[in-house]
């Protein structure tokens, strides 16, 4: 008696610390509403918590009862695993399937307790099942693009946890000696089940807590050195950029600063919020047409620069009127009969040996140049100012 009283309390470690990740989750989603991913693992492991101790405690009494809420209970925890998983790679939740995959293995548990009574084939359902459902997840987690270190974690912790359900299961099925919960709950299928099970489930957790705090982090990483309305860099983070980068980039360097022409006037005609647009506007055509190593920053105002890599006078001669040309010929939303929107160009390649500052200097007075020739033009020589 003492005993089985002894394990039970060791058993309920396990879903003691599920429910303290299912707490821990929620409470990070108070404190963070926009990561919706949260909820749902929390309620994932309060499931997974509940379908232990229903079958930890025995309830509901009755050997069918019992392993249909647990089994129900477990397999919705592992559906809403997955589920949450795949919301944070910002996959939408899918409730069709997750119904659909739930409806087949509780018919195929009721089917092999009570028409075809039969526990190793309930175990093979729900061991295999849970395995597919895991391993069909990391398909579109391998897709994402340009996954974080923590995605690949992640990604790797979540296949571990899927096949192992396969080796481990047909290694330990049957393997209790004799019929009867007491012979069931000593066999090396039930004890290997409750360990791995529990440390994986405890790595999973772990590593989404992780992700998570990750998530917060990359975010405010983002606010911190992007620009909100134009998608590039901000001044700082530009900077920071061209701290680290600079450096060790080897030359040919270009920088092409550009500044929109008579920005003012496109405020005080239509107003600061159509200003916005176009600033937006000029932001995604610089994005659109920049490289994926070009740096583009918003320096303040309406003024931007792109420092381009591996690109000599010429190329960012030929870049910079490309730029010039797509700023002219976009549409801005601006009323009929507005003047076109065009931006001022100063282009400068980085001499050897030279620093930041001076190939800012020669690309601004080039901008300057640029501005007193008429705008609406490139300038990528140090000509005396008109
Ligand atoms: P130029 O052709 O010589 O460059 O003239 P400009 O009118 O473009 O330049 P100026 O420096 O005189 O005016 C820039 C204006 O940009 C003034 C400022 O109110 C406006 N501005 C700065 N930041 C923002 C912003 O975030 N949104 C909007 N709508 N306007 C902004
Ligand atoms: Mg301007
Ligand atoms: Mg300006």
């Amino acid at each position: 008696m003492e005993t089985v009283v002894a394990r039970t309390i060791l058993s309920l470690t396990g879903p003691g610390i599920v429910l303290t990740f299912s707490l821990a989750f929620a409470v990070f989603w108070l404190i963070e509403r926009r990561l919706l991913y949260l909820p749902v693992l929390a309620l994932s492991c309060l499931l997974f918590t509940l379908g232990s101790l229903s079958q930890i405690l025995g309830w509901p009494p009755g050997v069918g009862a019992n392993a249909l809420v647990s089994g129900a209970l477990y397999t919705l925890a592992v559906l809403l695993t997955v589920q949450g998983i795949l919301l944070r790679a910002e996959k939408p939740f899918n409730w069709w399937l997750c119904l659909a995959v739930f409806a087949v293995i509780m018919a195929l548990l009721w089917y092999f307790f009570y028409v075809d009574r039969n526990l190793t084939a309930r175990i093979y359902v729900q061991h295999f099942g849970y395995g597919l459902i895991m391993v069909s997840a990391t398909v579109p987690l391998a897709k994402r693009p340009a996954p974080r270190p923590v995605d690949r974690v992640l990604f790797w912790v979540l296949l571990l946890f899927a096949l192992h359900f396969f080796p481990r299961t047909l290694l330990t099925v049957g393997s209790w000696i004799a019929p009867g919960v007491a012979a069931f709950a000593n066999s090396v299928f039930w004890q290997a089940m409750l360990f791995s099970i529990g440390l994986l489930a405890a790595v999973l957790a772990l590593t989404l807590l992780f992700a998570a705090f990750s998530d917060v982090l990359h975010d405010l990483r983002r606010e911190r050195d992007y620009d909100a309305l134009t998608g590039v860099l901000n001044r700082r983070g530009f900077g920071d950029r061209i701290d680290t980068e600079l450096p060790v980039i080897d030359n040919p360097v270009s920088l092409v600063l550009c500044d929109i022409d008579h920005f003012k006037s496109i405020n005080d005609l239509y107003g600061h919020d159509q200003g916005d647009v176009v600033l937006r506007e000029v932001g995604k055509v610089l994005r659109q047409n920049a490289r994926k190593h070009d740096i583009i920053g918003r320096l303040g105002g309406e003024e931007f620069a792109i420092l381009m890599p591996d690109t000599d006078v010429e190329a960012a001669l030929q870049f910079a009127e490309r730029l010039r040309a797509a700023v002219e010929a976009h549409h801005y939303g601006l009323p009929d009969g507005a003047t076109d929107v065009t931006a001022s160009f100063g282009v400068a390649t980085r001499e050897p040996s030279e620093s930041w500052n001076a190939l800012f200097k020669n690309a601004d007075t080039r901008l300057y140049v640029a501005k007193r020739g008429g705008r609406n033009r490139v300038v990528n020589h140090d000509n005396t100012l008109p």
